[in-house]
């Protein structure tokens, strides 16, 4: 496992991530599937596991925090939770009210069973609340003891650079896949300023929830309640404009380096300048048997050119991550 520094301590350059875990967006996940696929994750070398309150609730922390118990060693595990989506009015808002956040940390520190999170990250920017606010409130949990270090998740460069101006900030958590990469795009791109801050990027949707994982078909369904049916890339007729490139894709990457399209698409994450940590959703053991085969080698210049032809050319009419964006609270 290939390893990098994040808030001073090595971490794997591949991390859990536990969304699916929570069981709520990806359909049920039975409890001892959830268990054993974190611990699969550690028993391979993977000591970042992502999660946050708002997965399943408080479900996926409860889950990581029994598979923390059953595991017996707490410094087995590198833990990056996150604050401030509130759900209790039955939709998800942007809330990072201080009052709001000391309760949620306290919530995350009882549901994973440990002392200390190591990093705690800004889930959404609140705009309503003053990002100067927020870092200061944050800064006094890491005096306090209970947070190692923080960190924000899609968050702009003017968004990081007033947190920092109060607090010293440890990474940004922004989705990003060979489909889906405004970080390194517009005025002010968020991965070149990352690397240039020390600043490290854990990037999410790595696998384009799914998209890259090799497995879809054209004319697949998903089951009721998974993110999927509302996610507009799974929509056709743009599903299959994706499913073509993921296609062309996996010819490319065993051609030329012997690799299936979802080492590949991994691959092409961690060796984009910039990035620290690529997260992995996984909700079954067996789901992370291909992360041997993305550690220890890496794609060329020239294939990276041809990835973004054959994306060019097969997608005709892309579109983002936009509609996982929270909406914003009531004052
Ligand atoms: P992802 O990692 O892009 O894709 C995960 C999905 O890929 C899995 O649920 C699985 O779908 C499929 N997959 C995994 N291993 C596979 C394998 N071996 N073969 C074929 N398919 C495989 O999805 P993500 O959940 O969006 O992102 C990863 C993590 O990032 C999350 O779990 C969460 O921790 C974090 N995240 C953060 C934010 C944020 O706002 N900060 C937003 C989204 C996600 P199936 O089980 O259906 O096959």
């Amino acid at each position: 496992m290939e390893r990098v520094h994040v808030g001073g301590v090595e971490v794997s350059r591949i991390g859990l991530g536990t969304w699916a875990i929570g069981g709520s967006e990806w359909g049920a996940v039975p409890e001892q599937d959830a268990v054993r696929t974190i611990l699969a994750a550690v028993e391979q070398g993977i000591n970042l596991i992502d999660t946050a309150p708002i997965y399943g609730r408080g479900r996926a922390e409860e889950l990581l925090g029994r598979a923390i118990c059953e595991h017996g060693r707490r410094e087995a595990f590198y833990i990056a939770t996150k604050c401030g989506l509130n759900w209790e009015s039955g939709r998800v808002v942007s809330d990072l009210r201080p009052e709001r956040l000391r309760k949620e940390l306290d919530d995350s520190l009882r549901r994973l069973g440990v002392e200390e999170i190591d990093l705690y990250q800004v889930h959404w920017p609140d705009t309503v609340t003053p990002i100067a606010e927020t870092a200061g409130v944050l800064a006094g949990f890491v005096q306090s003891g209970k947070v190692k270090a923080l960190g924000v998740s899609n968050f702009s460069v003017a968004q990081m650079r007033e947190f920092e101006a109060i607090a010293p900030l440890a990474s940004n958590q922004p989705p990003f896949n060979l489909f889906e990469r405004d970080i390194e795009a517009g005025e002010e791109p968020v991965l070149p300023w990352c690397a240039a801050n020390d600043v490290a990027v854990l990037t999410y949707s790595s696998l384009c929830r799914s998209l890259l994982g090799g497995r879809l078909k054209p004319g697949m369904k998903f089951e009721a309640g998974d993110v999927r049916r509302v996610d507009p890339k799974f929509q056709e007729p743009r599903f299959s404009q994706y499913l073509t490139a993921v296609e062309r894709i996996g010819v490319l990457a065993r051609e030329r380096y012997g690799k299936n399209v979802l080492e590949f698409a991994a691959r092409w994450v961690l060796d984009r300048e910039g990035v620290s940590v690529a997260l992995w959703g996984a909700r079954r053991p067996e789901q992370l048997g291909a992360v041997e085969g993305v550690m220890g080698w890496r794609i060329d210049a020239d294939t990276m050119d041809t990835v973004d032809r054959i994306v060019a050319e097969s997608v005709t009419d892309p579109v983002g991550p936009e509609y996982l964006k929270p909406g914003v609270r009531e004052l």
